[in-house]
């Protein structure tokens, strides 16, 4: 099992949420919590769900 950690909390997680934080900022990978608190912000952007288990 795979684990990426948090850009914003530095949680390790299994299901993270690739999104930019502002325009012209880079990627980064957030947990949950951290995606929906972001997700109200202006130039909050999401590009894809990356899952670390394999099926
Ligand atoms: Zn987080």
């Amino acid at each position: 099992m795979k684990t990426k950690d948090c850009a914003l909390c530095g949680k390790p997680g299994e299901v993270m949420f690739r999104v930019q934080l502002g325009k012209g900022k880079p990627w980064v990978f957030v947990c949950k919590p951290c995606c929906e608190a972001e997700r109200e912000k202006p130039g909050y952007r999401y590009g894809g769900t990356w899952k670390g288990a394999r099926h």
